[in-house]
């Protein structure tokens, strides 16, 4: 099975290139670098033994599309590639909407020439807004997003919805992901960022490794159960497993089928704080600042769907996530 992953040396896009390989699927990959860098690929070598085969250039671009569709059999389509920053999403709409909604319309209408119309795609637990009742579930009504970002995943989720109304050979899979952390157990791939960083735990590590000062914990007076956020942290290769599970699932797919992909589990910013201090023997120093516009108090999943249809459930705990973390940051670092 031939497997195309656009944004494969991203993020989670890497991970589960990983997974994929590990697995034996054929694994071809589009990326521009715009949010990687091109040493991934040598360190998915290093891990799995096998180089994928990668094209460097932009899914907005229907050219390198039907290059791609044209030079491999491609069975289907896992889609990571777009923009995530939600502040910066908010100062450029207009790249957001251009990047995200662009690639994923091209990509699609590639797919469509090409008589391929199997697709996973990367949505994300924004799309259910401030949420009026814990935990989330897939079926519940979506609320207003919160910043460009997250209405483009909206969008998207609705374009892709419209298609396969529209054709009934389509068959895709939405994965609503909750919050991503950790690194893969060889510290070779990870998440770093460049310049500061706009999330909790890439801001945490930087922190323990002396790059930056202190944390700003933003908010200490939400209705939970020590006044910090909490969240639904996932391990990135729990997530990359998910994906494995929908690209299985995939064929019995009518339509499209959406999966909330987290633990069910909720832990606070200041939990979070003190198990990688914890674990990791390292100090994080913290200073409480003002709630960040736009967070909600509280945001965890119910995965139960994702169980009992695609046999998919999180395994690893908060330990994993926080060490692998600081190992990956560690190995930045030389
Ligand atoms: P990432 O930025 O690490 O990976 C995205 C990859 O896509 C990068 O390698 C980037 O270079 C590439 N890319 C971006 N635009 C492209 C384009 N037009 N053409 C080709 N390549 C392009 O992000 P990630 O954390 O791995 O996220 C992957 C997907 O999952 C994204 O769609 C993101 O919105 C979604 N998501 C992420 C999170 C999260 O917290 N990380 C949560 C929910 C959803
Ligand atoms: N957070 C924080 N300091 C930071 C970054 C994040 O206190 O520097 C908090 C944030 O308010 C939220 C949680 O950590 O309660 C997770 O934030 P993140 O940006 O990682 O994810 P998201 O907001 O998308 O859930």
């Amino acid at each position: 099975m031939k497997v195309f992953v656009t944004g494969g040396t991203g993020y989670i896009g890497s991970h589960t290139v990983v997974e994929l390989i590990e697995n034996g699927y054929e694994v071809v990959i589009l990326d521009n670098f715009s949010n990687s860098k091109p040493e991934v690929l040598d360190y998915i070598y290093k891990i799995t033994g096998v180089k994928p085969k990668f094209y460097e250039g932009d899914c907005c671009d229907k050219e390198i599309l039907r290059k791609i569709f044209k030079e491999n059999e491609i069975d289907s389509v896992i889609h990571f590639a777009g923009f995530k920053a939600v502040g910066e999403s908010v100062q450029v709409p207009l790249k957001y909407y251009r990047n995200n909604l662009v690639s994923t319309i091209s990509l699609c209408e590639v797919m469509n020439e090409f008589n391929c119309k199997n697709i996973v795609f990367s949505s994300s637990a924004t799309v259910y807004g401030d949420p009026k009742e814990l935990p989330l579930k897939e079926q519940m009504e979506l609320g207003k997003t919160t910043n460009p970002y997250g209405t483009t995943k909206a969008y998207i989720e609705r374009i892709l919805s419209d298609l396969s109304f529209s054709d009934k050979e389509w068959k895709v899979i939405l994965l609503r992901y909750f919050n991503p952390v950790g690194a893969h157990s060889s510290g070779l791939i990870g998440e770093n960022p460049n310049g500061t960083p706009n999330n909790l735990m890439p801001y945490i590590m930087k922190v323990a490794i002396g790059e930056l000062p202190y944390l700003n914990i933003f908010g200490d007076d939400y209705d939970t159960k020590d006044g910090t956020g909490v969240r639904d942290y996932i391990h990135v290769v729990d997530l990359a497993k998910g994906h494995l599970k929908a690209l299985e699932h995939l064929e019995d797919v009518e339509g499209v089928k959406i999966y909330n992909l987290g633990t069910g589990v909720g832990y606070s910013v200041l939990e979070m704080v003190k198990t990688f201090e914890e674990v990791n023997n390292v100090k994080v120093p913290y200073k409480i600042a003002p709630r960040r516009e736009g967070d909600v108090a509280s945001c965890y999943a119910d995965s139960s769907l994702a169980l009992k249809e695609l046999g998919w459930k999180a395994k690893l705990g908060l330990e994993e996530m926080v060490s692998s973390s600081y190992k990956f940051i560690l190995g930045q670092k030389k």
